[in-house]
């Protein structure tokens, strides 16, 4: 199929874009790679009237780092975060997620912030995002304003993003010393996972993000807090019996809740196990 005829407009900066959203209202949706809109436009599961092209914004590019957290610009694309040394360096877990996200043809033109404001449910990053305890970068006409990732996704492909808002930056807390991981259990590569884990932090402070569970990703506090004196073979077989109380009962026609429980838990003892030698020999 084809998409619908649309009108197009190239932004000329955040604020351009903010105001041309305004403008516009419900018939407008921004652009950045594409990689979700334009499937989705030729599928006439989407019909906007015009596109703001944010693409080539030099204000949404750029990776940073200050005393307190690693700033990713929302343009950065999955490519360019793959090849980064900051972000290599200080948030590893987001270039081994994104070896998993499509194909090398689509992380070329898909960015960061396109992925986190889609808020796929089976998507990689908002995942990773919320593991890591990341602030979203909001900016629309009334200004900026931050908001925590736990607020951010708040339902099947929703955010907390504002009519007018476009999400310029994702700022991660430095944490030096946190463990982390990435598994995820998916038909072929590159495919959206049947189940995934995004995990990153201390025990005490574990952030463990399971995607593809449910309307969106979901931290299991409750999986967390078993594991909060540290990873035992005791602690992980008691935080593999919590995670049944922190995921929600999810069926679609790729597993059975049933089979998604049990994909999820092998998934903990993966991520988890790894980080005590004796747990992975006993797992
Ligand atoms: P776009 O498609 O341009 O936009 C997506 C949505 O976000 C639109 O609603 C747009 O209006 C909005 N948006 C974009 N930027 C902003 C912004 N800065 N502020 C506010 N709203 C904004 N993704 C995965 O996570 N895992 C996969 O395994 C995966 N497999 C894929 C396989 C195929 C064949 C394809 C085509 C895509 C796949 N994707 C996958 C999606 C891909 O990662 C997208 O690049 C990503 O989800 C969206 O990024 P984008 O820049 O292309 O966003």
């Amino acid at each position: 199929m084809k998409a619908g005829a649309f009108d197009y407009v190239r932004a000329t900066s955040v604020a351009d874009a903010a105001a041309l959203l305004v403008r516009h209202g419900d018939g407008a949706k921004l652009i950045a790679g594409g990689q979700s809109l334009l499937p989705a436009l030729n599928l006439r599961l989407s019909a906007p009237a015009i596109l703001i092209d944010i693409s080539r914004l030099p204000e949404l590019q750029g990776v940073s780092v200050t005393p307190t957290h690693l700033r990713i610009g929302a343009g950065c694309t999955h490519a360019a975060l793959l090849a980064d040394p900051l972000v290599a360096a200080h948030a590893p877990l987001i270039p081994r997620a994104l070896a998993h996200v499509a194909h090398p043809a689509i992380r070329t033109r898909g960015t960061i912030g396109g992925s986190l404001a889609n808020a796929d449910p089976a998507a990689e990053l908002p995942a990773c995002a919320l593991a890591l305890g990341a602030a979203m970068v909001l900016q629309g006409p009334a200004g900026t304003r931050t908001v925590a990732v736990d607020a951010f996704f708040t339902g099947l492909f929703e955010t907390a993003l504002a009519p007018g808002e476009l999400l310029v930056a994702v700022e991660i807390p430095l944490q030096p010393g946190a463990q982390w991981g990435f598994a995820e259990l998916a038909r072929r590569s590159g495919d959206y996972a049947m189940v995934g884990l995004a995990a990153h932090g201390v025990p005490g402070a574990l952030r463990l993000a399971f995607f593809s569970v449910g309307a969106t990703a979901i931290l299991a506090r409750r999986t967390a807090a078993a594991l909060a004196p540290g990873v035992t073979a005791a602690t992980l077989g008691a935080a593999v019996l919590a995670l049944a109380a922190d995921l929600p009962e999810h069926a679609d026609l790729q597993a059975s809740a049933t089979t998604r429980l049990h994909l999820a838990r092998v998934l903990l003892r993966r991520v988890v196990g790894a980080w005590a030698e004796p747990v992975r020999e006993a797992a």
